[in-house]
């Protein structure tokens, strides 16, 4: 039964969600609630994502939220029970211009000195050592991480989860939040299909439809829903399971093993806000054409599946992590842009230093505050496709 009050309700059951219940509840932080709409949990962006990690951003804060959520992520299993499936396959980006070589040499330079040693610039005969049976026509250079690699969000969200549960956290499915109480500025309560829940304190974790609950609370988020689709093909032995995570920058192809073929994806730069699943065949014939190009094996490969799912896309690509200053008790840990399931450790441990102590003191989240959009201080970050 859903409760009449709590202390914290948590909105979204995604890996944010689940992580932000787990870290505020490690902290004793009273009763808490976490409400989904979906049956099940990660059923949003969580259950659609490719599950790449890296350190390999642009921004100090990307890269600290990275170095945290990476080390969970690798000892997932003696922390939570359940292995988080992380594999440090690497990330490589292939770059076809001069200005993207200047732009990756200076990021190299800021996660080495902000605490990732292991990535370094290659040149193309590297390259070509490392990836045989990609097609390096036009590759200037490249870069490469090799504790990047890949995670399963699937069993992240359930670790936490269960986590969570363990330690108090009531998780109710299948109860669609409409509306949202207040009262003289402040957080006073939570409206479902099931009932009403008063609070004082509210965590808006809803991914995509972020700004949906914002405008329930007349709070004003920029988080738009993206489609992005990718597709795995059947088994490809030639290409060895540990193979690096390839990203042709430009055009932003990417692929990974995943099974015994790949998983390969793509962003549309035309692709407008919108919250449809459907496949755009007409995209998943470029995407294809172009993975052709820079990885000609792939014409003895049949394509298995297709998936599409919904980047929470903010005006410069970082997260919103904070309090709404115009309404005291409305928190927002959402609109990662299409690279947080990565981040969801480091999510659940800043959002209950926050909430709890005023502050985040893991990693300087101040710049991720709401208000930078309306005032103008967006940050900006580069390695994002
Ligand atoms: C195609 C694709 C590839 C991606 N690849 C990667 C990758 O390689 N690496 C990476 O780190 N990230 C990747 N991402 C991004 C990643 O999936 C998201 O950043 C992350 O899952 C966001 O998690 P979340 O918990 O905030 O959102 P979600 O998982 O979407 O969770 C939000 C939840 O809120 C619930 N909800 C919404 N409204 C309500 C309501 N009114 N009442 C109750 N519940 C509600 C939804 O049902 C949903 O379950 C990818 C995303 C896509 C689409």
């Amino acid at each position: 039964m859903l409760p009449r009050t709590a202390d914290i309700v948590i909105i979204g059951g995604g890996c944010m969600g689940t992580s932000v219940a787990y870290y505020l509840a490690e902290r004793g932080a009273g009763n808490i609630v976490l409400v989904e709409r979906e049956k099940f949990l990660g059923m949003g962006s969580t259950g659609r994502n490719a599950g790449g990690v890296r350190y390999q951003f642009s921004t100090a804060v990307n890269i600290h939220l990275s170095i945290f959520s990476l080390d969970v992520l690798a000892h997932f299993e003696e922390l939570f029970g359940i292995s988080a499936g992380y594999r440090p396959i690497g990330y490589l980006f292939l770059l076809t211009t001069p200005q993207e070589v200047a732009q990756f040499q200076a990021n190299v330079a800021l996660q080495q000195r902000v605490g990732v040693p292991w990535v370094r610039y290659l040149e193309p005969n590297d390259i070509a050592a490392l990836v045989p049976l990609v097609n390096l026509e036009g590759v200037l250079g490249g870069t490469f991480c090799p504790r990047d690699g890949l995670a399963d969000p699937y069993s992240v969200t359930q670790g936490f989860a269960k986590g969570a549960r363990a330690r108090g956290v009531q998780i109710e499915t299948e109860t669609n939040v409409v509306g949202i109480q207040t009262e003289h500025g402040r957080v006073t309560g939570v409206v479902t299909d099931r009932g009403t829940m008063s609070t004082r304190t509210i965590v808006n974790c809803a991914g995509p439809w972020a700004a949906q609950i914002g405008k329930m609370a007349g709070v004003e988020i920029p988080i738009v829903p993206l489609r992005r689709q990718f597709f795995t093909t059947d088994a490809l032995p030639q290409i060895p399971r540990d193979h690096p995570m390839t990203i042709e920058f430009t055009t932003s192809l990417y692929f990974h093993p995943e099974g015994a073929g790949l998983l390969i994806g793509m962003s549309n730069p035309d692709e407008k806000p919108g919250d449809t699943y459907a496949i755009d065949e007409e995209f998943h014939l470029k995407t294809l054409e172009r993975a052709l190009y820079r990885l000609p094996i792939l014409e003895n490969a049949r394509v298995a599946s297709q998936i599409a799912g919904l980047y929470e896309v903010t005006p410069d690509a970082h997260p919103i992590l904070a309090q709404a200053r115009a309404l005291e008790g409305f928190y927002i840990a959402a609109g990662f842009s299409g690279h947080g399931f990565q981040h969801s450790p480091a999510t659940g441990k800043v959002m209950s230093e926050l909430i709890l102590d005023g502050r985040a003191t893991s990693i300087d989240i101040s710049m991720l505050d709401l208000e930078r959009f309306a005032e103008g201080r967006l940050i900006r970050e580069v390695n994002v496709v």
